[in-house]
This record gives structure tokens, sequence and C-alpha cells, in this order.
């Protein structure tokens, strides 16, 4: 199969509800066949806007979203192959398992025998063979939502749409449950498109997370690079923890620049988002790239007085006070060799400039 990098296209993109705000800005997305995609973003960002335009029940604004390279504006949604799970998407209470799962097809007028088929087929993907005969509400929270991916997978659709379809799950099903979508994923090599809030989640689960934040795309990458990677520090913040100086840059040069913090003190940073001295910025520096009493000869040492140490069983967290932010977080594998981090001990921290990305001063 021909491997069609814009199998989904957002061209051009804008949504407004009332004519005068636009909640979705100039979306340009290019969704390749058979990826898991997650549009992931604080509540009001636009995410389910995106999604219900796609499925058809929202109209864009402006531009125009193709699916397989045919504009679908004028396509309405049953007729656009597409699935659907969301999180208050209830099944139809009356109706048995099999009833459920029966109805897309019956809709697009499957045989009895293909039907019995497909839905034998969906049900075991969700490991709820047997399940064909019982009431929705005679099954528990996450069997209903298994259910309700079997029913938006049952007739073969080209997409699937899910939007926080496990927000109404607890924690350990909710994690049992994005492996398990992610290995029917897998499996059928459908194309997904999730939306979240939860940041965890979009990194367990995707090939490439969309950021969004007020109706815009902040950054498109793969999990990894948008953790290791982010462009702006609304993405930093976002995405995991970050450790933050606010100053301004002094000495720029293609890879490095200095920046003096506001305290005074001057590090050493990787310039992202800044391009010449004078500029505002935000340097964030993960955790986990800070080293304790290293022997190490890094760019950036200081040293920082212990403010709280929390145990965390496999790591310890330590939270300093350093070049003045009183909110600097360590994370420090536990291990014999650093027992001297102990509450109001002054320890040696250091770090490279390249793990401190010089960002945007929002
Ligand atoms: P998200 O899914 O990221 O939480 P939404 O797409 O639901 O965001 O909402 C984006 C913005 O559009 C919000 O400001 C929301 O209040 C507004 N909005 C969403 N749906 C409607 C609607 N049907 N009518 C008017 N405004 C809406
Ligand atoms: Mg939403």
């Amino acid at each position: 199969m021909a491997n069609n990098k814009e199998f989904v296209k957002f061209d051009k993109v804008d949504k407004s509800y009332d004519g005068k705000v636009l909640v979705v800005k100039d979306l340009n997305l290019d969704i390749s066949e058979g990826e898991f995609i997650t549009m992931l973003g604080p509540s009001g960002s636009g995410k389910t806007t995106c999604l219900m335009m796609l499925a058809g029940f929202e109209t864009p604004t402006n531009g125009e979203i193709y699916l397989d390279s045919n504009p679908i504006s004028n396509i309405p949604p049953h007729k656009r192959g597409i699935g659907m799970v969301f999180q208050n998407y209830a099944l139809f209470p009356h109706m048995t398992v099999y009833e459920n799962l029966a109805f897309p097809l019956r809709v697009r007028k499957v045989s009895k025998e293909d039907t019995d088929k497909k839905v034998d087929k969906a049900l075991s993907m969700v490991s709820l063979s047997g399940f064909e005969s019982r009431m929705p509400g005679q099954l528990s929270g996450g069997q209903q939502q298994r259910v309700a991916v079997a029913r938006a997978l049952v007739f073969d659709p080209a997409v699937v749409l899910m939007d926080e379809p496990l927000g109404a799950l607890d924690k350990n099903l909710r994690e049992s449950m994005q492996y398990e979508i992610k290995h029917i994923h897998e499996s059928i090599g459908v194309t997904v498109v999730y939306v979240t809030h939860d940041q965890g989640e979009a990194l367990t689960m995707s090939n490439r997370i969309a950021v969004f934040n007020d109706g815009k795309v902040q950054q498109l990458s793969s999990p990894d690079k948008l953790y290791e990677e982010p462009v702006n520090s609304f993405v930093a913040e976002f995405i995991g923890e970050n450790n933050r100086f606010s100053g301004e840059v002094t000495n720029i040069s293609k890879d490095k620049c200095k920046v003096k913090l506001d305290n005074g003190s001057e590090i050493f940073a990787n310039p992202i988002a800044v391009k010449s001295n004078g500029e505002k910025t935000i340097v964030s520096l993960r955790p986990e790239r800070a080293l304790i009493n290293t022997k190490e000869k890094l760019e950036n040492n200081f040293n920082g007085k212990i403010e709280e140490v929390i145990y965390h069983g496999d790591h310890t967290r330590v939270r300093l006070n350093l070049l003045g932010n009183k909110d600097f977080i360590l994370k420090v594998p536990n291990s014999s060799a650093n027992m001297d981090i102990k509450l109001g001990n002054e320890i040696g921290v250091s770090w490279n400039s390249f793990d401190a990305r010089a960002l945007d001063p929002k």
C-alpha cells in the first residue's frame, strides 16, 4: 500500500463560532496513512473543534480539509468513512453489545453474515469475545469504552477519531487502555487522530503530537523531539517539567549564548528562539539534565542550597535554591553515591549549555 503522506490534510483551516473570535487559527496539518497523531493541549485550545470539522459536524470558516486527496467540505459525516470514540459518546443503552456494534454496519447495509464476522473480529480485538448479549449497563466503565472502540472500528473506517476516550477511567485502567489502543492501532494500521489534554497519554501513544494552544499548533513533532527539543516556552512548560530562568541575552553566537539573569548571574545557553543581544528570554532546562557533584567540567557550574528532598523510590526529587530560582528541581537516581543529599546542604549543580534552551520570554 502506498503510504499517502497527506491522507488527511488540514489546509489553512480557520474556525470561528461567532464570526469574531478564531478558535482554530490557520491550521496546516498533514497526517500520513496509518499514522497515530495526537492533538494535545489545554482545555479550550481548539482540539475538539478540529475533530468535529474532520468528522463533519462543524464546517471550517476558512480553508479546506482533504481526505485521501479529496476535499470533504460537502460530504456529510456518515459518508466520510470515519469512526469515532468520545469520552461521553455513550453506547446505545437499550441495545446489546452485538446490536451496538451491528448498528454502523446496518447503516451501511452490510449483510447479516458479514455483520456477524465483523462484530466477532472487532470484539476479539478489544478482548471482549463472548460479551455479545450483554447490555452496556452490565459492563464496567473500561469494558464500555472498549465496546465503543470496537464500534468505531467495526466498519473498517479509513480514519478513527478519538476525543479524550479514556478521560472517565481511573489511572490504572487508563494506562492499560492506552497500551491496548496503541496495540490495536499497530495491528490494523488504521489512521488515528487522537485528542487528549494528558501529556503522558500523548507521549505513550503517538507517532506524532501536535501541541495546541489558543487555537494554534505550537509544535508538531515525535514524542521524543517534543520533550527533548521544545521550540518555545509554552511547549517546554506544558510537556514534562522544566527549570526556568528569565534574563537577557548578552553574547550570542550561532550555537551558544550568554544570558544575564534577573539576579545578575550569567549562564550559558543554547539559542533556540533568540537571535540577538538584548533580547529577553526564558532559559528552560529539564531536571534530569542537571548533574550534581559531577567531576565532568560543564559550562554551567553553580552551588545551590537544598530546600526539600522527596523520596520517590527509584529516584529522589530535590528542590534547590539556585541562582535566585527557589524551585529548581533535580531528579537524582537513588544510589549510595548520593548520600549527601540532605536538607540544608549546599551542593554543586552543573549542566551543558546545549541542554539549556533559550526560548521566548512568555
Ligand atoms: P478543546 O477541545 O481543546 O478543549 P474546543 O475545541 O472544545 O477546545 O473549544 C475551543 C474554543 O471554542 C473554546 O473557547 C470553546 O469555548 C469554543 N467552542 C467550542 N465549541 C463551541 C460551540 N459549539 N459554540 C461556540 N463556541 C464553542
Ligand atoms: Mg475537547
